[in-house]
């Protein structure tokens, strides 16, 4: 395949795709496909073709990889992580092989990321004709991307539940999204992020001086990708809430804040759980310092290290006094079920706080 027949693809993840179709097109000089965002279908379709007890963000990734084959992608990609995860890309593409598919398969967990030579070997499966110079070049403007996604989204949850005018914050930043995805320097994105903060910063809001704050961890996957956790930031915004979340690609890839995060959950695990869950209990440790009147954990069934941090959150619960609620998710989730416990963590909250939203 010629680099202008590749049309390069990651599995869906929050609204990163616009950051990896930047570094795709003007680093990799390959197309790239947005794929359509997860629904029900993805799901089923993912959960299909995938071993019964494996943790949901593997479903939703070979969900993700066949809706992209049907729409033409034929360079699939998979990033790694401490768990299971790294096994993921190997096994996602057998399965998608053995069902006939032909495809190139970009696996991060099987680079050498401390050989330079590697990296470009490897990189070769994107485009064979790479220009390493151009991949370079094209860095600093994805990163920013990931950093405007990351600021833009955190301003909506802290102040989406208190907009005048329904449906405003979702309005002008799909808004925003939608010119994202035509960026073609870092000028044309500057321009946007200011235009976008302004507009972003306008909106009404009618909040009160007091809020009731809620803190959101739990395992890469399920605590960024909005469909995977019943869309819950939404649905605690609803209820009057402000928002908290730190685990993003800004804080976790660009800034890596592994280090320090682990640092400051060492009282409560004094090892590493695999994955991000010391970042979970250092992130619980932080809301409950900041005052957060409860934190929601939310997870991917089966998964080990979250599994690990349960007990420790209660330790992390008793001695800063605050509640933790833990939501696991799978394909069979019901929806009604994740409601009426979101309605009655919002009672307690509310109540312990002593005011009516
Ligand atoms: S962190 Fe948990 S949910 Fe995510 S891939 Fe690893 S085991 Fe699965």
């Amino acid at each position: 395949m010629t680099h202008n027949e590749i049309v390069a693809c990651f599995p869906h993840m929050a609204n990163y795709a616009y950051a990896f179709k930047y570094v795709c097109e003007h680093g990799f000089e390959v197309k790239y496909l947005i794929p359509p965002p997860i629904t029900k279908r993805t799901l089923e379709l993912g959960a299909r073709v995938s071993p019964d007890y494996v943790c949901s963000p593997f479903k939703y990734c070979m969900g993700c990889y066949l809706e992209a084959l049907e729409l033409g992608a034929n360079c699939l990609m998979q990033i790694y992580g401490g768990c299971r995860l790294n096994y993921y890309g190997e096994l996602n593409a057998r399965i998608l092989r053995d069902m006939g598919y032909e495809f190139e398969f970009f696996d991060m967990a099987a680079v050498n990321w401390k050989s330079p030579k590697d990296i470009i070997e490897h990189f070769r499966i994107i485009n064979p004709d790479i220009n390493p110079v151009k991949v370079v070049q094209a860095l600093p403007v994805t990163f920013r991307i990931i950093e405007i996604l990351d600021e833009f989204e955190d301003l909506i949850r802290h102040n989406v539940g208190f907009e005048v005018n329904d449906g405003e914050f979702d309005g002008t930043y799909k808004e925003f999204l939608g010119k994202l995805e035509n960026v073609e320097d870092g000028k044309e994105l500057k321009e946007l992020e200011k235009e976008y903060r302004t507009r972003l910063h306008g909106i009404p809001l009618n909040k009160p001086a007091k809020t009731i704050k809620v803190g959101f961890v739990g395992d890469y996957y399920t605590v960024q990708e909005p469909f995977s956790n019943y869309f819950m930031e939404k649905e605690l915004a609803k209820f009057g809430m402000e928002v908290y979340r730190q685990m993003n690609f800004t804080n976790s890839v660009i800034h890596n804040q592994g280090k320090k995060k682990r640092k400051i959950a060492k009282k409560y695990a004094k090892y590493p759980l695999g994955a991000t869950a010391n970042s979970t209990v250092a992130e619980a440790i932080t809301f409950a310092k900041e005052g957060c009147a409860g934190i929601i954990q939310v997870k991917s069934f089966g998964c080990m290290p979250e599994i690990d941090a349960m007990p420790i959150l209660q330790n992390v619960s008793r001695d800063y006094h605050v509640p933790i609620l833990h939501f696991s998710f799978d394909s069979q989730t019901s929806e009604t079920g994740v409601r009426t416990r979101l309605e009655a963590f919002y009672d307690m909250v509310e109540a312990r706080n002593g005011r009516k939203a």
